[in-house]
């Protein structure tokens, strides 16, 4: 299954391990989020700005309503800020990336139990970061 996922809203990219669900709502506008089967998480991660703003726009079909977009860049920025904020900004021990991706864990397979736990993925070589 894709491990991307786009808002046809508001253009939001993020990527998805909850391979379990095929139902992902966009932490932005709460629009119903479509998988994206021609990017990984690591293009996405490699992938600027503005060539992010660029895919979404050509998959949506039409510019983004500035609205949308700037609420869409507040909490990309918001949610930037509260991982890197008050603790010591976080490398990636496999390339020392500091690009990383959090990524909400809600099912873990050693327990077998619901957690709240987020993973940091590096964007750059898609290794795990403690
Ligand atoms: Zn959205
Ligand atoms: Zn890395």
């Amino acid at each position: 299954m894709s491990e991307v996922v786009i808002c046809p809203n508001c253009g939001y990219l993020a990527g998805t391990w909850e391979k379990e669900t095929n139902i992902v709502i966009c932490s932005v506008c709460e629009t119903q989020m479509q998988f994206v089967n021609d990017l990984t998480i690591r293009d996405v991660g490699t992938m600027s700005l503005s060539e992010k703003e660029q895919y979404a726009e050509n998959y949506i079909g039409h510019k983004i309503d500035i609205n949308l977009q700037s609420k869409r860049l507040d909490y990309c920025a918001e949610k930037r800020n509260r991982i890197y904020g008050t603790s010591k900004q976080k490398t990636c021990q496999n390339c020392g990336s500091t690009e990383l991706t959090p990524v909400r864990k809600n099912w873990s397979l050693l327990t077998g139990i619901l957690t709240n736990k987020v993973d940091l993925i590096c964007n750059k070589c898609g290794a795990k970061v403690k």
